[in-house]
């Protein structure tokens, strides 16, 4: 069928921003929910897919659109929740990002911070477009809560000397946002030619917490993904499909968490995923999501489906799909097709990551829970320490003896320092430990990359003292 502006897919969103300027916090507002409070540290560390119906845009945004009148023809929204910069790098197939349009989250009282700026750059890079949500703003000095309220009620309620420190606050952002080459205004403040100009970006203010502001932000991304990103959001039937998380549930076995952007996936489908150890073929035995307004992350009734039309998130169940990693594409063996082409495809992403390894003869070893966590650690340790960690080898999943071994090396290398293994959210058998000790290697684990981060830098001062 060809591809028509009557039949759009919903757009994929992705919210970006430093930690805690409220990211969680915002989708748990629109979700009605309370993720956020469940995390570790209250930290994301997984991707997680909300999936909007239309009538919950409609309904939640309808006191605004009361004046806008925007007529709503998405079929829905899905909302990617990230654990920082890192992994929108890893929201992409094959080249092509799978993100459509971004939130960046900027904290009123902080104006724009590091991981901001870095989202910035990256969305500037990618040609990603869009809105900041400059959050919080119920932290202004006696600012009158208006639960839920379109943000231009909610201020006009507000006494001077609140929107006074709101106004200064929110141009000091703009001007920060300036100083990085990005124009900005407050979006009902902005002309038409703004609005046309494709670099100049929208800031609505919000709050996550008594929840105003959040009507305007659902209604502009409706808006832009209609107006203006229309042509790329026109379904087509050509799978698009990455993973986001592989894990095992009770009672389904190991599940593998995918996003499909475009295309379908089908029960019964012979699909071909990636892992470390090579490419996998599977039939696709079960396609489950959660309920609408809910997130893949958090155990809720999952309903089953024979058929799954993209933007969705979706838990796939099939045989051997223990090593499938995360960030890695999946692609569906049609009648036509050499399911060789279709193994190299999937796993292109890996083998240019495992060639630029080879590289460093002398370096830490780096294990993760998935290639997203990998690809965002290896990332973290070669762009944002001073100097960037070596890395010589890599890792998914539990660390065994052998993992211990191959970097004890490093000991004879003449290096012992980089006899260490940087473990991110994965378990440490008590034999791995052990046999650490003997060979002396260093093994640290946390599930925040900046712990580990700062755990190595720790014991390299410690080294150089
Ligand atoms: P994330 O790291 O960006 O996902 O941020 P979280 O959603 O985890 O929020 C970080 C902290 O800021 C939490 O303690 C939230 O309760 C708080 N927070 C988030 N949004 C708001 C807001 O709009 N107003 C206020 N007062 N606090 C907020
Ligand atoms: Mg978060």
């Amino acid at each position: 069928a060809a591809r028509t502006r009557d039949d759009l897919r919903c757009p994929v969103v992705v919210i970006m921003g430093h930690v805690d300027t409220g990211k969680t916090k915002l989708l748990d507002k629109i979700r009605k929910t309370n993720v956020q409070e469940g995390e570790a540290g209250g930290i994301t560390q997984q991707i997680g897919a909300t999936y909007f119906e239309k009538s919950t845009l409609l309904t939640q945004t309808a006191k605004l659109n009361e004046t806008e009148k925007f007529e709503l023809t998405l079929p829905g929204m899905l909302v990617i929740d990230t654990p920082g910069h890192e992994s929108f790098t890893n929201l992409r197939s094959r080249g092509s990002s799978l993100c459509d349009v971004a939130i960046l989250v900027v904290d009123l009282m902080h104006g724009l911070e590091q991981q901001t700026i870095e989202s910035l750059h990256m969305l500037r890079k990618r040609g990603t477009p869009f809105v900041i949500a400059l959050n919080k703003v119920d932290r202004c000095y006696n600012w009158v809560t208006c639960k839920d309220s379109p943000i231009r009620d909610a201020l006009k309620v507000q006494s001077d000397g609140t929107l006074q420190e709101f106004r200064s606050r929110a141009s000091d952002a703009k001007v920060q946002l300036q100083e990085q080459g990005v124009n900005s205004n407050i979006y009902w403040e902005m002309g038409d030619d703004d609005w046309t100009n494709s670099d100049f970006v929208p800031i609505v203010p919000t709050s996550a917490i008594t929840g105003e502001g959040v009507q305007d932000i659902l209604l502009l991304l409706c808006q832009i993904s209609e107006r203006k990103l229309w042509r790329q959001l026109m379904w087509c039937a050509n799978l698009q499909c990455t993973v986001l998380e592989v894990k095992a549930i009770d009672g389904l076995g190991m599940t593998v968490d995918c996003l499909v952007v475009n295309g379908y996936l089908r029960e019964g489908d012979k699909a071909v995923f990636c892992t470390l150890d090579g490419p996998i073929v599977a039939e696709i035995r079960g396609l489950l999501t959660p309920p609408p307004s809910r997130e893949m992350r958090i155990k809720s009734e999952y309903i089953h489906h024979k058929e799954i039309k993209g933007a969705l998130g979706v838990k796939v169940i099939g045989n051997g799909l223990e090593k499938v990693m995360a960030g890695t594409p999946v692609m569906v063996v049609g009648p036509d097709d050499e399911v060789e082409d279709i193994k190299a495809e999937v796993m292109s992403d890996l083998t240019r990551l495992q060639k630029k390894l080879s590289t460093d003869k002398k370096g830490v070893m780096v294990q993760a829970s998935t290639l997203g966590a990998l690809e965002a650690l290896l990332q973290f340790l070669r762009e944002e320490t001073k100097p960037p960690i070596p890395v010589s080898a890599i890792g998914i999943g539990t660390i065994h003896k052998r993992d211990v071994t191959k970097i004890s090396i490093m000991n004879e290398k003449g290096c012992p320092e980089y006899a260490t293994i940087l473990a991110f959210d994965v378990p440490v058998p008590r034999e791995a430990r052990e046999h650490a000790e003997e060979v002396n290697v260093r093994i640290f684990t946390a599930d925040i990359i900046y712990h580990l981060f700062d755990q190595f830098t720790r014991f390299m001062d410690e080294l150089s003292e």
